[in-house]
């Protein structure tokens, strides 16, 4: 029996996605409401996932909603924000209960996981299109930005970037609905790195979430800030698993220009060094030194001290 769009959302968005004190009003109503805690900026921002351009067909209904959310909260992290409310537009082909269940499940996984009320969204028909709006808290003027990095700051990636994009590439290639392995499990169910973002308040002088790959939003960083920078490729957190499978030259293409890894790519003066290793203890948090901002333009890559020519690479919908 086919279900309205009503029921449908009581079912799997209304409950069990955890209640927080600040919800004035949640799922229901025209409109949520939200209580801002003075003294503290609200930090916005929104994603949206296309089935066929973000993620393939053998993405399990599950993973898309785990990672609706990562991709957002990865957002959140970037600004050194402590997410707290979501909005979800899901547009649908058809009211398919099973694939909504495993959907609501996944993103509730994550939602859980880091404390995140669903508080409203949308629901239409349409081709598969997911957009998901977080809205997070920083005390104010304490916001993580792109455009603050320093001639002299070093640069630091957390995590192992390129597996992401090594896990896309088997992901399609395997029949539908497969999700085995670490590589293929670093694209399906990235780790946000919201804690990480938290703890860098007040010591990282600018940072950016690597989803278009690490070069391009590393050079967007130095860019809004109007500096430049140096990247030792000999310095660059390569996974096992992806050197394992790809060689080191492949492997290094890959962390360079993959996307999807939703690591945070951020700057720090020298003399926080120590504070920034600490701060990715505290969260059990990978982090690397990869090179340093410097006044001339643009970024630079350089292998044993040698500069190396890197195209600009990047995921751009819009590019040629
Ligand atoms: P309206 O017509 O007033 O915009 P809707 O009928 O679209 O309201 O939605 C009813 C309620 O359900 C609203 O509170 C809306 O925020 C919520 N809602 C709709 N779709 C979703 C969804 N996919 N996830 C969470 N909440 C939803
Ligand atoms: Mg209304």
């Amino acid at each position: 029996m086919p279900v309205g769009e009503f029921e449908l959302i009581e079912r799997y968005f209304a409950d069990g996605f955890g209640k927080r004190d600040d919800v004035v009003l949640g799922v229901g109503d025209d409109a949520a409401l939200v209580r801002v805690p003075s003294g503290s900026e609200l930090v916005v921002a929104t994603d949206t996932l296309v089935a066929g351009v973000h993620f393939p067909p053998q993405l399990t209904p599950e993973h898309i909603g785990y990672r609706v959310l990562a991709v957002n909260l990865s957002d959140m992290a970037a600004m050194g924000a402590a997410p707290a409310w979501c909005t979800l537009a899901l547009t649908l082909p058809a009211a398919d209960e099973v694939w909504l269940a495993e959907f609501s499940r996944g993103l509730r996984e994550l939602a859980l996981r880091h404390r995140v009320a669903l508080i409203g969204g949308d629901t239409t028909r349409g081709p598969l299109t997911l957009t998901l709006q977080i809205l997070g808290l920083v005390p104010a003027g304490s916001a993580l930005r792109r455009d603050r990095a320093n001639t002299g700051d070093l640069i630091f990636v957390s995590g192992t970037p390129g597996d992401a994009a090594a896990g896309l590439e088997l992901l399609q290639h395997q029949s539908r609905h497969a999700s085995s392995g670490y590589l293929v499990q670093r694209f399906c169910t990235p780790a946000p790195r919201v804690e990480l973002g938290l703890a860098l308040r007040g010591i990282a002088s600018a940072a950016i979430d690597v989803s278009d790959g690490l070069h391009a939003d590393l050079g967007k960083l130095l860019s809004s800030s109007a500096v430049g920078g140096r990247l030792e490729l000999e310095r660059l957190p390569l996974s096992d698993e992806l050197l394992r499978g790809h060689g080191l030259e492949r492997a290094r293409e890959l962390a360079l220009h993959g996307g999807d890894d939703y690591e945070l790519c951020f700057t720090a003066p020298v003399e926080r060094r120590a504070a920034v290793l600490a701060a990715a203890k505290t969260c059990s948090c990978a982090v690397r030194e990869i090179g340093v901002v410097d006044a001339r333009e643009g970024l630079r890559c350089f292998d044993g001290g040698r500069e190396i020519p890197v195209s600009t690479g990047g995921y751009d919908h819009f590019g040629l």
